[in-house]
């Protein structure tokens, strides 16, 4: 280890969050000098209460901690075989909550910051890093509330249209959960050079009656509220469609739903009353998102209403909607597979800011982010993270396979894995595809360890 502090290989962390905290151990472990830049306790942001590392500000639970059938439990369980320190945490103070991971937050994060802060080669410092730096070794890890100076210079780099402040999330629909004997392929009009265009939208048709019911439905729907300090800066391109719905009834049908230039096939003398159009969200074309539809409704209330869209009875959701303040870059455009700044591969993401969402994706991408540098300063270059386990789905995801015009920030879920072949589809074969998924992941994981295993042993 002492050798490297002759030659300068400092690892600058702005962020000890979920990201920047796993980022820091995984850079440590591997004997790199490190430094956490963090702004709290001395500028404060709406959400976090403490100077802590790792802070939860809302919840506390991880979710599901099944590594066989859910992909955020074989998040955890890849975490586990990389010798994750906020899963060492999380395990050390969990709580009863069934097949979740809960923990008691603040015996975690103590946990997270007097680990690092023991470390003779962690040294946090207290302090907003407001520029992006010109030299040197940095993972930027600033989550979705970066502070407002650092937020302005990102967006000089990078383009007003690349950096957003807010998400605006239309619920995203695992394909095969769609009824495609009511649903059909087109675009309006039938726009588009070639065939894939003219079909690039799925249409869900409503009769008059399905219509008002729908807007029963949703003007009755519990709905969040803005966090108090979060301003509800959005504008009308993207207004939730309670809100557009609360202007009047016939609003979304002239909006979102508007059923213009379409003829359903399944039924083409008869005219819908109102369309629901999904886009293709990927480009496995495993999710599509149903354009327009972000909302503020709670989650249990929109499975509900959404189901009542006709073709999406059975949907089953890779994400719900939403409207939060969230501070993430147009990743697809902006980053290499690395996790780089292309204009300035110097600067390396994690976290929320890349477009993931969720403690656990984004201490994930910590921790890719943190070996990722670890092989780049050491000079011992690492093979692709691979695109079958799930911390590889994310990172492509995010990297290039998300749609770059509407990307919106994403948990991780088997949508985005590449499809297995041979295997049965539909409800009745998910236990056995989700097996097969999780099989094929930790394999693959295992894999991608073994080969850092002399610079970071797991
Ligand atoms: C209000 C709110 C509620 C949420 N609820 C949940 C939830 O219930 N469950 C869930 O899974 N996810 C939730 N999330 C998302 C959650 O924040 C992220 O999933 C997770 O904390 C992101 O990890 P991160 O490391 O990217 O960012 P963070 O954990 O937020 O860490 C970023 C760190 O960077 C620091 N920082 C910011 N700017 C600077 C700067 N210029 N210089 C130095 N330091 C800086 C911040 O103080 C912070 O400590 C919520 C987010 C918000 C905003």
């Amino acid at each position: 280890m002492s050798y490297l502090r002759f030659m300068d290989k400092t690892l600058h962390i702005v962020g000890g969050g979920m990201a920047g905290s796993e980022a820091a151990w995984q850079a440590a472990r591997a004997g790199l000098d490190v430094v956490i830049h963090e702004m709290r306790p001395k500028v404060e942001t709406f959400a976090h209460q403490t100077g802590n590392l790792a802070e939860m500000v809302c919840s506390n639970s991880f979710r599901s901690d099944d590594h066989e059938q859910n992909a955020v439990g074989l998040l955890h369980w890849e975490m586990r075989q990389a010798g994750s320190l906020l899963m060492q945490a999380a395990t050390a103070h969990r709580l009863p909550a069934g097949g979740a991971l809960a923990v008691d937050r603040d015996a975690f994060s103590a946990h997270v910051t007097e680990t690092l802060r023991a470390l003779p080669n962690v040294t946090v410092s207290s302090e907003e890093i407001t520029a992006l730096p010109d030299q040197g070794h940095w993972i930027i890890a600033t989550g979705p509330l970066t502070s407002d100076a650092l937020g302005r210079a990102l967006q000089a780099e990078t383009g007003t249209e690349a950096l957003a402040f807010f998400d605006a999330i239309a619920p995203i629909v695992h394909h095969d959960s769609i009824d495609m004997g009511k649903a059909w392929l087109q675009s309006r009009y039938d726009k588009g050079e070639t065939e894939a265009e003219q079909k690039a939208y799925i249409n869900c048709p409503m009769t008059r009656d399905d219509y008002e019911a729908f807007i029963d439905a949703l003007l009755a729907a519990e709905k969040t509220q803005f966090h108090e300090g979060e301003t509800a800066g959005y504008f009308d391109g993207c207004l939730p469609i309670e809100v557009m719905a609360e202007r009047g009834r016939e609003t979304l049908r002239h909006g979102p739903m508007k059923p213009v230039g379409l003829t359903n096939p399944h039924q083409p003398d008869q005219k819908p009353y109102a369309v629901v159009q999904l886009r293709r969200d990927n480009a496995l074309g495993t999710l599509y998102n149903i354009v327009g539809f972000q909302t503020k409704m709670k989650y249990g209330a929109q499975t509900e209403v959404f189901r009542r869209i006709p073709g999406l009875e059975n949907a089953q959701f890779a994400r719900l909607g939403g409207i939060h303040r969230n501070t993430f870059l147009n990743s697809p455009t902006l980053l290499d597979a690395q996790m780089r700044l292309r204009s300035r591969p110097h600067l390396r993401f994690a976290g929320q800011i890349t477009g993931v969402e969720g403690y656990v994706e984004s201490a994930a991408m910590g921790l890719v982010a943190g070996r990722l540098a670890v092989a780049e300063i050491l000079g011992q270059p690492l093979p692709p993270v691979p695109q079958d386990s799930a911390h590889g789905a994310l990172i492509h995801h995010i990297t290039g396979g998300a749609e770059a015009k509407s990307f919106q920030p994403m948990n991780v879920n088997f949508g985005l894995f590449q499809p297995l072949t041979g295997l049965r589809g539909g409800r009745r074969g998910r236990k056995d595809r989700y097996k097969a998924y999780t099989d094929r992941a930790k394999a693959a994981w295992a894999d991608w360890l073994a080969a850092q295993e002399e610079v970071i042993p797991a």
